[in-house]
């Protein structure tokens, strides 16, 4: 068969004053962007795990209304996307069936609202594709595609894990490739739309696969800048002591997500900054306690942490590693008074780099349970408002145009070019000033 594995890519916002901001603020959806760019590592591990007498291809659609020219051929495509590009997916989908190819898809949107999806595709998968790949790709030969793929019981194990076709991306496109070490995470904050979705506990990948796969990568890129695909890296802190060492012999640099546990154990952050960690991302959420509490179903973690947020971002940065922190606008309990505070926050705390978007509920979600509980969703079926910078519901202690507003002229002062350089010129100063200091000095800035 000849297949296709097709990623929906780009950024999407709907907010027009946003996007004409986006363009004048390099660093305003800086990440969103670098996300944009990344391939889509799920169709790449499932184009690995695919037989390989048939003849697979992986295309990037950035942009389903540029491409309304002759669509490849193929017998049948796997399509991913986010909620945010799924009805430019849906309509991809209809036009391959239009052709007589079969269409599966998966994925956290596809997962959360299956019966929607499947008006539009031959087959979906619910849960970790991987775990039932070799039946779709049977089934598919066969002619006899099932309506329902679900992998969400089947305890997959990332031990099983295939080596992604990283062959098949054209290098001279990208920046960044992805590597997963992990899936989910134990905080399981209610607005999370990431892996906790398909995968229902922590699982991590045997070390030894995590090393063949950037070896793999080396050999395609040398000296390549890996973004960890991890949605909370450092949660087991001996499996990280065994693979920086590894990581270190790479000469790599690289990228990841973490909670910001990670501070507290200054060893562990030496051998990050020595194996090459360029940046971690946390989710700080809030710059004030109160509207961290109930934001995680299980427990209270980064409300119990509050008081360590400032200190623990000097300390991972005093080691040369870049922290970018990430807000969020329109948490209940939060008033028009957070736009300063998260201004006063980044400041105070000297942080690097900083990430603020809108609380978005994602289909799937615990949040988005409750605010339709609630009557606040606005439109609750408008999936296109899924993308982290436009507001679709009603927030608690402000109105929506304060909201939005209130984020506009966030935006301005946060990323405007005095304050980037400023917060770029503090981190090498403060860097600076360390490796001036005596050892023991260090060691005191350190812990
Ligand atoms: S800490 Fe981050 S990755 Fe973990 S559940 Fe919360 S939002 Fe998701």
């Amino acid at each position: 068969m000849k297949i296709g594995f097709i990623a929906m890519s780009g950024i999407r916002a709907c907010d027009t004053e946003l996007l004409e901001l986006g363009l004048t603020l390099p660093g305003f959806v800086e990440r969103s962007k670098q996300i944009a760019s990344l391939p889509s590592l799920g169709l790449l591990t499932l184009a690995g795990m695919t037989p390989t007498h048939h003849d697979i291809h992986y295309i990037e659609i950035p942009d389903l209304s540029a491409e309304d020219g002759e669509l490849e051929r193929f017998d049948l495509v796997a399509i991913s996307s986010y909620s945010a590009q799924i009805n430019e997916a849906y309509d991809l989908a209809l036009r391959y069936r239009v052709l007589g190819t079969s269409v599966v898809m998966g994925g956290t949107h596809v997962t959360a609202l299956p019966h929607e999806a499947q008006k539009y595709c031959s087959s979906v998968i619910l849960g970790e594709g991987e775990a039932v790949w070799r039946e779709v790709m049977e089934d598919a030969q066969k002619g006899s595609l099932k309506l329902i793929y679900d992998a969400r019981n089947l305890n997959y194990s990332l031990a099983d894990a295939p080596m992604p076709a990283f062959e098949l991306l054209d290098i001279s496109k990208y920046n960044r490739i992805t590597v997963q070490t992990s899936r989910g995470c134990p905080h399981n904050c209610e607005f999370c739309a990431g892996s906790n979705l398909i995968s229902s506990c922590y699982k991590q990948k045997p070390v030894g696969k995590v090393l063949a796969e950037i070896d793999r990568v080396c050999e395609i890129w040398p000296h390549p800048f890996i973004e960890f695909a991890d949605d909370n890296s450092f949660v087991n802190k001996a499996y990280w002591k065994q693979l920086l060492p590894e990581l270190k012999k790479r000469r790599i640099k690289w990228f990841t997500e973490t909670d910001l546990s990670v501070a507290e154990d200054p060893y562990l952050l030496r051998m990050m900054r020595d194996s090459g960690c360029a940046q971690v991302l946390i989710g700080f959420e809030s710059p004030t306690a109160a509207p961290l509490n109930g934001l995680e179903k299980r427990a209270n973690w980064k409300r119990d942490r509050f008081a360590e947020y400032k200190q623990a971002i000097r300390t991972i940065q005093s080691h040369g590693i870049t922290v970018n922190g990430c807000f969020i606008v329109g948490l209940d309990g939060q008033t028009t008074a957070v736009f300063d505070d998260i201004y006063d926050f980044v400041r105070d705390a000297e942080l690097y780099e900083v990430q603020i978007t809108i609380l978005t509920p994602f289909p799937g979600t615990a949040l988005y349970e409750r605010l339709k509980k609630a009557n606040r969703l606005i439109e609750p079926t408008n999936w296109k408002k899924c993308t982290l910078f436009d507001l679709n519901f009603r927030p608690q202690n402000m109105t929506a145009d304060e909201l939005r507003e209130g984020f506009h002229g966030l935006t301005k002062k946060l990323y405007s070019d005095v304050f980037t350089q400023w917060r770029r010129d503090t981190f090498k100063q403060n860097l600076r000033t360390i490796k001036k200091k005596t050892p023991l000095d260090k060691m005191a800035l350190a812990v």
